[in-house]
């Protein structure tokens, strides 16, 4: 394990997002000081802000695209998390979704040299596009339309991952990669599009479920607390390849709305969409490679994952706007 200081400064961008936010919060308990940089194109501060206040934290407004500039002369940890990530969002946000994927990374891993940090980026399982090897090991490079709708994500953490590893090899930066599988939890936007706030959003207002195509596709769900725990343990390892974290446990996307049908307890019905273009027909991930670095697996089961998701969800419709 690199020798790192006792009370290491972190920078987060994309601190006010979803995962950024959690992660923020787990930094400060394990006693880093935390400067979290974001936007907000995504964000939102209502995730931060029960840490106005705390001497250990500093928000800073800044698109990270353009240079990064910190006073600090030593940082220990920079977690690249910037960047747009539910599909409706990068469809909306195309060019700045490749900007900080290509930008804002090389901005981050220079201000990571600068400093002397280590470096973690939140890479995805999309870079493994439609995937044709199934569960998807971080071995296998992918099936990703370079052109399609979905490309301006995908080709962003492609490149991404290729600028990290560029660092490593050339600046003998110390890196690390995370491809995150679909993760869920509260302080999702309600109308992020993603499936978990859509379908608990629907169900507690009463309207029909939205599922795309036959919603015979798969995903695997992981609840953000186990997230944010494999990604300390990343962060301090010193394993520089990319690692998958996300939760094997897969289900169609019509066993999903099933599952939130019942855990809500609603009378809504399921009404079937047209399946967006490019939309991966399976995704699971392979954790051996976690499990055996990390000695890291997800703890939390789908249904107490997804009640507490659901009550938070529940708070946010019920509180005044
Ligand atoms: P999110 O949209 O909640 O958070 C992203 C944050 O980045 C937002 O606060 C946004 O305002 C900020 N941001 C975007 N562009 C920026 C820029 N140019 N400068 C500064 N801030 C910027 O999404 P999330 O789910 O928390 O995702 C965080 C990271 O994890 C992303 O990099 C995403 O690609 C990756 N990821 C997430 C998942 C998931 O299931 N949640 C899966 C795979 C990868
Ligand atoms: N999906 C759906 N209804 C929705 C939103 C998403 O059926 O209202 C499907 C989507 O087509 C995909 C899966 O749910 O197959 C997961 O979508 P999400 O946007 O959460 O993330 P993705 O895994 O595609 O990045």
């Amino acid at each position: 394990m690199p020798a790192r200081a006792q009370n290491p400064i972190s920078v987060v961008t994309g601190g006010a997002g979803f995962l950024g936010s959690h992660l923020t919060d787990r930094l400060l308990a394990e006693g880093h000081c935390v400067i979290a940089i974001d936007n907000l194109i995504t964000g939102n501060t209502a995730n931060i802000g029960h840490l106005a206040g705390d001497a250990n934290y500093r928000f800073i407004e800044h698109n990270v695209s353009d240079f990064i500039f910190l006073p600090e002369e030593k940082i220990d940890y920079v977690f690249h998390f910037a960047s747009p990530a539910s599909p409706i969002d990068y469809l909306e946000l195309p060019i700045p979704t490749l900007k900080v994927g290509a930008l804002g990374t090389h901005n981050a891993l220079g201000l990571a040299k600068a400093k002397t940090a280590a470096f973690i980026l939140a890479s995805t399982s999309e870079v493994y596009g439609d995937p044709l090897v199934h569960p998807q090991k971080e071995d296998y490079w992918g099936n990703v339309n370079p052109i399609g709708p979905r490309g301006v994500y995908d080709e962003a953490k492609r490149f991404a991952e290729a600028m990290t590893m560029a660092y490593h090899r050339y600046h003998r930066i110390d890196t690390k990669i995370v491809r995150i599988f679909n993760t869920y939890g509260p302080r999702m936007r309600l109308r992020d599009g993603r499936v978990v706030p859509a379908f608990i959003g629907q169900a507690l207002s009463g309207q029909p479920l939205s599922v795309f195509g036959d919603g015979s596709q798969t995903r695997s769900f992981c609840y953000v607390s186990d997230l944010i725990d494999g990604i300390f343990k990343l962060a301090v390892s010193d394993f520089h390849e990319p690692v998958n974290l996300g939760n094997p446990r897969e289900m169609t996307i019509k066993q999903f709305a099933d599952e939130i049908i019942r855990l809500t307890g609603t009378r809504a019905t399921i009404e079937f969409k047209p399946l967006p273009v490019d939309d991966p027909k399976v995704r699971q991930p392979d954790i051996s490679r976690a499990k055996g670095i990390l000695d890291w697996e997800p703890r939390v089961r789908f249904e107490e994952g997804i009640k507490k998701t659901i009550e938070y969800f529940r708070e946010s419709l019920a509180a005044p706007r």
